[in-house]
């Protein structure tokens, strides 16, 4: 395993950490205010406006394509580093076009659109000038199985009609969302992994509608999350993604690099957290004398620590892996990956609120915050059992192999 960063991910990590420093940290409490002053809570706030210019003009900009003709070009291994120094802000990863869900999008129209696919959606995307969200899970069934789709992809003439419900359909409430990639049954005859398409709905299509906002633990987040029912959507038989029956195949392609951003700037998350927590101890005073030389705080700092450098490692080793093998070769630390990130960086800023006392748990620290999208980000992307199911099955495989050779 080589870990060494190259001559571009040294200059870029240290270009994006300046930038951090010098506009995404003291931007952010702009960024809540802005928020929270707007009539609209969904409304990009104009600081983000500006911050994605600098980030742009600064070419910090669609770092997470490695695919050369659209992107940065960046491998895996290059491009983690980076996704965590961006992750350490919650509005960090959105200031370089690096944030979800529409990463994931892009890159589902980077490998598999159509040129003309790319050209109305792709481009816009990576220019920023519209959002797009992912329509996958659904309310009445378990859609950790997506063999449970319910929603009908049927062709008529030229057309495919849509009729379904979705739900935690992140993005589709932001003003600028423009398109919804969702994947429903075209074919409950074949088998039981070619029965589901990807579809390219335009946000404005008769037929959709946002039934609700969702929050997550009380928040409103500003993407939001919507309850989403389409009612005979009809949408030219062009805006299939890929071919019929290939939406799972196409869903394991959006997942994969997906979680690794996840875990990314999980890493980056608990950092955060950590460095919040050990300002904090050593500010503080009771029982005669900083809380930082309590040892059982001197433990939590010591056992956080430890805990970002393993999951660090197994991050870069996952991402080495995917540039040297492949994606599919490396499914079992991808799936490995998506459970340990989430869970350093929910126990580290689980440690970072109990250290602050009743501070933690306001809004005067982003640790609140953090703790509700780290324990959410164990659901969002596939349950944290599904991935265990994933490692377990591999490493069970090595012996029913022995036992049958
Ligand atoms: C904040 C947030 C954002 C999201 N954004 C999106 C989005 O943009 N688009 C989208 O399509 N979806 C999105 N989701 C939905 C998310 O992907 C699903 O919630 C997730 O895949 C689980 O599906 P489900 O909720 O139907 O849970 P279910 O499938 O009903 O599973 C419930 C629980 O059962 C357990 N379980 C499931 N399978 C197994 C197993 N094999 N072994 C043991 N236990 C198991 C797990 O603990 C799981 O949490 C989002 C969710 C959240 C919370």
């Amino acid at each position: 395993m080589d870990f060494e960063f190259t001559p571009r991910a040294r200059e870029l990590r240290d270009r994006l950490g300046s930038f951090m420093d010098q506009h995404v940290y003291p931007n952010e409490r702009v960024y809540d205010r802005q928020l929270a002053e707007a009539a609209d809570p969904h409304a990009l706030p104009p600081v983000m406006r500006e911050l994605k210019e600098k980030a742009r003009a600064e070419g910090l900009w669609n770092l997470f394509l490695s695919h050369g003709d659209w992107g940065a070009g960046l491998s895996n291994l290059e491009y983690a580093p980076l996704a965590e120094i961006a992750g350490r802000s919650l509005i960090g990863p959105e200031v370089f076009n690096c944030s979800a869900p529409d990463t994931g999008n892009m890159e589902l129209l980077a490998l598999f659109g159509t040129p003309q696919q790319q050209e109305r959606w792709l481009v816009p995307l990576l220019d920023a000038r519209i959002r797009s969200c992912f329509a996958m899970t659904e309310p009445e069934v378990a859609s950790s199985d997506p063999r449970n789709l319910r929603t009908r992809i049927t062709r008529d003439g030229d057309e495919y009609v849509v009729d379904g419900r979705k739900w935690y359909t992140s993005g589709i409430l932001d003003p600028d969302c423009a398109l919804i990639i969702l994947m429903g049954v075209s074919d409950p005859d074949a088998p039981t992994y070619r029965q589901q398409s990807m579809l390219l709905i335009p946000r404005d299509t008769p037929g959709v509608t946002v039934l609700r906002d969702l929050p997550m633990f009380g928040y409103t987040d500003r993407l939001g999350h919507g309850e989403v029912l389409f009612e005979g959507v009809r949408v030219p038989a062009a805006n299939l993604l890929g071919r019929e029956g290939e939406g799972f195949a196409l869903a394991q392609g959006r997942l994969g690099p997906g979680r690794m951003h996840y875990a990314m700037r999980a890493v980056g998350f608990a950092e955060r957290a950590l460095e919040l927590m050990c300002r904090r101890v050593l500010a503080r005073e009771a029982f005669g004398g900083p809380l930082a030389d309590q040892g059982v705080i001197r433990e939590w700092i010591a056992r956080s620590r430890i805990e970002i450098e393993q999951l660090r490692l197994l991050v870069f080793k996952s991402a080495w892996l995917m540039d040297t093998v492949g994606n599919a070769a490396a499914r079992m630390e991808v799936a490995a990956i998506k459970v340990a990130a989430l869970e350093v960086a929910h126990r580290v800023v689980d440690r970072a609120v109990q250290a602050h006392g009743a501070a933690g748990v306001s809004d005067d620290t982003v640790l609140a915050r953090l703790f509700s999208v780290t324990r959410a980000l164990r659901i969002a992307d596939g349950p944290d059992e599904v991935h265990l199911r994933t490692v377990a099955r591999q490493e069970l495989r090595r012996y029913t192999e022995e036992a049958t050779a």
